[in-house]
């Protein structure tokens, strides 16, 4: 049984066959499936999945990086509220994400910088309020985030705090978060021929502190590259990684699902 840790059946892309989407996962074993929120109503979305298929879909919620300029006070008020159900199992995605800058002014990258750090603070905040692990999104930020988690490591309360989705960085950029009790996601951009250096974090990071997922409907793995992506598809990434790690599929599927219940604190 394969768990995906991140996808989202609560986009737009599965308003239509999230039912079959579904029904194919179950059919590929995968065990448990994780909607992660990026805005206040895709967050409510999540948690509505988890409540339609109860057991199986569970929710995260948050604003993410990219729409942090845009966020309003009440829109992380809905978050908060929404982060009280029973049905959210961390608060995510969250992080920075300072990606395509180029041609961006000196304080136009300042202000969004300083914008997305302080709405990442008061989702740790809110973490720490409701003893929840966090669900960490970084594009081109990973030192930022060691920094300001490792300055802000007493908001991290959750054991485990929580999980770097769809680390694409390092080996030199996961040992901080490593060291944090932070759990290393890998999604299908580890299948990809030019991905030698994920390849490398993939074979370095303990499995004890490994998941998989999917961040379906983006992201899809090899040999499905350029599809829309699936919770179904988690089987190739985590079929890859073992291969990578001299590992049969059925110990890596054992060790990264008994990792994901600890992660989010769920019943085995
Ligand atoms: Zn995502």
């Amino acid at each position: 049984m394969l768990i995906d840790t991140h996808c989202h059946l609560n986009l737009k892309a599965f308003t239509d066959s999230y039912r079959d989407a579904i029904a194919r996962a179950k059919e590929n074993g995968v065990g448990t499936i994780v909607n992660s929120g990026t805005q206040a109503p895709t967050s409510k979305r999540a948690v509505e999945f988890a409540r339609e298929f109860p057991r199986y879909c569970y929710a995260t919620v948050a604003i993410h990086p990219h729409h942090a300029i845009a966020a309003t006070a009440a829109d992380f008020e809905k978050i908060e509220s929404l982060s009280q159900a029973p049905e959210v199992i961390a608060i995510g995605e969250t992080g920075l994400d300072y990606y395509r800058e180029e041609d961006l002014s000196r304080e136009e990258v300042k202000r969004r910088h300083d914008v997305q750090q302080e709405l990442f603070l008061r989702h740790l905040t809110l973490a720490h309020e409701r003893r929840l692990p966090v669900s960490i999104h970084s594009r081109n930020a990973y030192r930022e985030l060691a920094e300001l988690m490792t300055a802000h490591k007493s908001l991290l309360a959750a054991d485990p705090p929580g999980v770097m989705h769809c680390f694409t960085g390092t080996v030199e950029e996961v040992k901080p978060f490593l060291d944090l009790g932070f759990f290393i996601s890998f999604s299908g951009i580890v299948t990809f021929d030019d991905a030698e250096e994920l390849k490398q974090v993939a074979k370095y990071v303990p499995l004890d502190q490994m998941v998989v997922e999917t961040d379906a409907p983006f992201l899809a793995p090899e040999p499905m590259r350029g599809k829309k992506n699936e919770p179904a598809f988690v089987r190739y990434t985590a079929e890859h990684i073992a291969e990578l790690r001299i590992l049969s599929f059925q110990e890596f599927a054992e060790a990264t699902t008994k990792n994901a219940y600890r992660l989010f604190h769920l019943e085995n």
